[in-house]
């Protein structure tokens, strides 16, 4: 039997993350769940991943914090003894128009978004590079791509995620580790749940399928970037936003 592969996904809590983590489990990989404040969301997320009999656990971490990263990757590469895949999938949002964003509210999204990326990598590729193989995934936006009024802050660490990849693509291809990024599109989640049937369907109008993604969409692209299959991909942004921008 192979051997199992090991994926460490941040923000896998709730949400996008938390299919991402149930995605890979079931794909056969070992899991650390990684994050942050909402503690119960990720005993769950453990909860399912245990169901699926996948070896799992989770590591409280705030992934803005460079010290803190480092000791949870080198936590996770003791426990697990490797890390195949990293999913760089945390974020948040703290909108508002730029001539009333504070500087606090842009330095936080920008330290979790993309901070947190740049911490992440820093710590794992070093494990990766020893291993001659890896895979990295972050979840940016179409919002970075297209930019987004209200968002400046989300939209610059979305787009910030872009030029990192590529980049890390370009320095650690040749050890046999690729990067890449997904830029997702409106995704049902609780975010988009509250929204008004009106303001759904302004939404669909934007949208060429006509019709808000799924959370699995988004981590059906996840397991394909970290896939054997996708061995010769490195340094794209797969949107998956039902050519929301094209
Ligand atoms: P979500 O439901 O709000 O989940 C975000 C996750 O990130 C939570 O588990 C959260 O955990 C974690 N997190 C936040 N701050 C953290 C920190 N400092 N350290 C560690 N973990 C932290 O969001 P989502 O909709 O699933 O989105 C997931 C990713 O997809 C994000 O990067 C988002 O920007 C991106 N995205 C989403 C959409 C969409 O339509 N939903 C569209 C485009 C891109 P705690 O709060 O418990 O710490």
């Amino acid at each position: 039997m192979a051997e199992k592969r090991v994926a460490l996904v941040t923000g896998a809590g709730r949400g996008i993350g938390a299919c991402i983590a149930n995605t890979l489990a079931a794909d056969g990989c070992d899991i650390a769940v990684v994050d942050y404040s909402d503690v119960s969301a990720a005993e769950e997320t453990m909860r399912q991943l245990a169901e699926q009999g996948a070896s799992a656990r989770y590591y409280r971490c705030d992934v803005s914090d460079f010290s803190a990263v480092k000791a949870v990757t080198d936590a996770v590469v003791k426990d697990f003894g490797k890390i195949d895949i990293l999913v760089n999938n945390a974020g948040v949002t703290a909108d508002g128009l730029l001539l009333r964003m504070s500087e606090a509210e842009w330095d936080r999204v920008l330290s979790i978004n993309l901070k947190g990326c740049f911490n992440l990598i820093k710590h794992v590729a070093p494990h990766m590079l020893r291993k001659r193989s890896g895979r990295i995934v972050s979840i940016s936006s179409v919002v970075g791509l297209m930019g987004n009024a209200g968002q400046a802050n989300y939209a610059a660490s979305k787009a910030g995620i872009v030029g990192l990849t590529k980049s890390v693509a370009k320095e650690l291809g040749s050890r046999n580790i690729t990067a890449n990024a997904v830029a997702p599109g409106f995704i049902r989640t609780a975010m988009t749940d509250a929204l008004s049937e009106e303001q759904k369907q302004a939404m669909y109008k934007l949208i060429p399928l006509g019709s808000l993604g799924e959370v699995q969409d988004i981590a059906n692209a996840v397991k394909f970037l970290v896939s054997e299959e996708a061995r010769y991909i490195t340094g794209v942004v797969l949107k998956v936003d039902g050519g929301m921008y094209i």
